[in-house]
């Protein structure tokens, strides 16, 4: 499901931010990657998210190379991902249930349709009775949730989150985390980076670490 081969990141400077990732990641899979800040986290979630390119290797996630990928073929890689940023990145002028919907507006879906799957997903993260709230009129943990339902509307076969709790307290984070764990049972690969180590630990699942731009597991 997700594979990145030899993959390298260099920043202007020369800032070496990951040398020689080696990772394979397999379909249904929940992975964790922790590590302090500035070891390549949010590259790597970059690279992932086809928001950037490696400077050199090969990364594949789901079925695409995203090494290679062309501007084209971008937005249909980001139909089988679903992709959740730490600061939200909501739309302020548009409600709960809007801001959700927007991925199967933008992919043509009929009015109904995108109604059915908004209802289902609001469900899903225990968000139905704020459909018709703006973003100021929720908490960090609602927001974070909704930014969470609009990753999945979509259905992806991976999930990407770059420190999803990272602006949550424990109580939230585990809230968070609860979400992602049932997504997952239900077949979505998930990949999460954090620096909340007691989360990783609570939670038993596998841990990558990264370092200094090099990865490995502890
Ligand atoms: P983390 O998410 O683990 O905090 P990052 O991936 O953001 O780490 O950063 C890894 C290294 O790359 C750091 O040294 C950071 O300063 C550097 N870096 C990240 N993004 C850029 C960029 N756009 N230009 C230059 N250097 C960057």
């Amino acid at each position: 499901m997700i594979e990145f081969s030899h993959v390298y990141k260099t920043y202007p400077g020369p800032i070496h931010a990951l040398k020689n990732i080696n990772l394979t990641v397999e379909k249904g899979e929940f992975i964790y990657i922790t590590g302090p800040s500035g070891a390549g986290k949010t590259t790597l979630f970059r690279l992932m998210s086809a928001f950037d390119k490696p400077s050199s290797g090969n990364i594949s996630v789901a079925g695409y190379a995203l090494d290679q990928i062309t501007e084209k073929d971008v937005p249909y890689y980001r139909r089988k991902i679903g992709v959740v940023f730490q600061d939200f990145r909501l739309l302020s002028d548009q409600t709960i249930a809007e801001n959700i919907a927007l991925p199967l507006k933008v992919l043509g879906y009929k009015q109904p349709i995108i109604r059915a799957r908004v209802d289902e997903i609001l469900e899903i993260v225990g968000l139905t009775d704020r459909l018709d709230f703006y973003p100021n009129q929720i908490s960090g943990g609602e927001k974070q949730r909704t930014a969470i339902a609009r990753a999945l509307i979509h259905q992806p076969d991976v999930l990407i989150a770059d420190e999803p709790t990272g602006n949550l307290d424990p109580d939230l984070s585990l809230e968070i985390i609860n979400i992602f764990e049932q997504i997952n049972s239900e077949g979505t690969t998930v990949f999460v980076a954090t620096h909340d180590i007691n989360i990783v630990n609570k939670s038993g699942k596998k841990r990558l670490h990264v370092q200094n731009g090099i990865i490995g597991t502890l």
